[in-house]
């Protein structure tokens, strides 16, 4: 059973891909249940601030679920910028809305996209404060599952090269127990395979570890933008998953967890 909980559409501001051909290639790649996750923030003066239009995208959502109906499973979700800062003005906007899911991300380091955070700083420091970044959103937001927790390869890793697990351990190794204390899942997500990394975000040590800690919370995200990258590489991340020891895989309705046997 193919699930993919990391999806992006026209409602996010660097997708040009309408939900209804986002479903349309997932019910052809025989996905059974999809999440859109858009970007959103209420943070002003970063690139994904207030972008979203939610009346639009609830009615989005509710159309592709009629015309979809018996054929794919969707659900709403957002994937929040920084949820652990403006907390307050964050959550009268979920409040609002009836969504699925919520994942949290680090895209931005206060106000320096992840890009240019980087500049002049070497390996160590660069990922060191990243890794800050996610442990402050680790213990102070209020989501449901922590996006590719070691994104910055994505942007770092041409540049600066991968990090060494070991330079950054007590940083990770708190903000996974951090997760596992708070019922707050991570996401494998398969768009770092797509990437010059070229390995899932997060790596095998850092899911090893979160499992060896207790975590079971898992959601497979391909971060798609686009209809063909819809569950891409997720066969490869299913069984990366089972041979670290993870027995099932999660969903959420109304930002409740369900469990799925893999
Ligand atoms: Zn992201
Ligand atoms: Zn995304």
């Amino acid at each position: 059973m193919i699930i993919d909980y990391h999806v992006h559409t026209n409602n996010s501001f660097d997708c040009k891909s309408c939900m209804e051909d986002m479903c349309a290639s997932a019910f052809e790649k025989g996905v059974r249940e999809i999440c859109f996750t858009e970007h959103f923030s209420v943070r002003k003066g970063i690139p994904t601030y207030n972008y979203i239009d939610f009346e639009e995208y609830f009615s989005s959502i509710d159309k592709c679920t009629k015309d979809f109906k018996d054929k794919l499973i969707i659900k709403a979700g957002l994937e929040v910028c920084e949820p652990h800062l403006e907390k307050n003005k964050l959550s009268s906007v979920l409040n609002k809305y009836d969504f699925d899911f919520i994942l949290g991300s680090v895209h931005n380091i206060l106000y320096d996209k992840l890009r240019n955070f980087i500049k002049e700083k070497n390996n160590i420091d660069a990922y060191e404060g990243y890794f800050k970044e996610v442990y402050a959103l680790a213990r102070y937001s209020e989501i449901d599952v922590l996006a590719h927790f070691d994104l910055l390869k994505l942007y770092a890793f041409d540049t600066h090269g991968n990090y060494i697990l070991n330079n950054h351990k007590e940083i990770i190794y708190e903000t996974l127990k951090i997760l596992v204390d708070r019922n707050i899942g991570i996401e494998i997500n398969t768009s770092g395979a797509r990437s010059s990394a070229n390995e899932f975000f997060p790596s095998f040590d850092i899911l090893t570890l979160y499992k060896d800690l207790g975590g079971e919370i898992i959601t497979i995200g391909s971060d798609a933008h686009r209809p063909q990258d819809i569950a891409e590489g997720f066969y490869d991340a299913v069984n990366l998953l089972k041979s670290i020891g993870f027995k099932y895989i999660f969903t959420y309705s109304h930002r409740k967890a369900h469990a799925i046997k893999i």
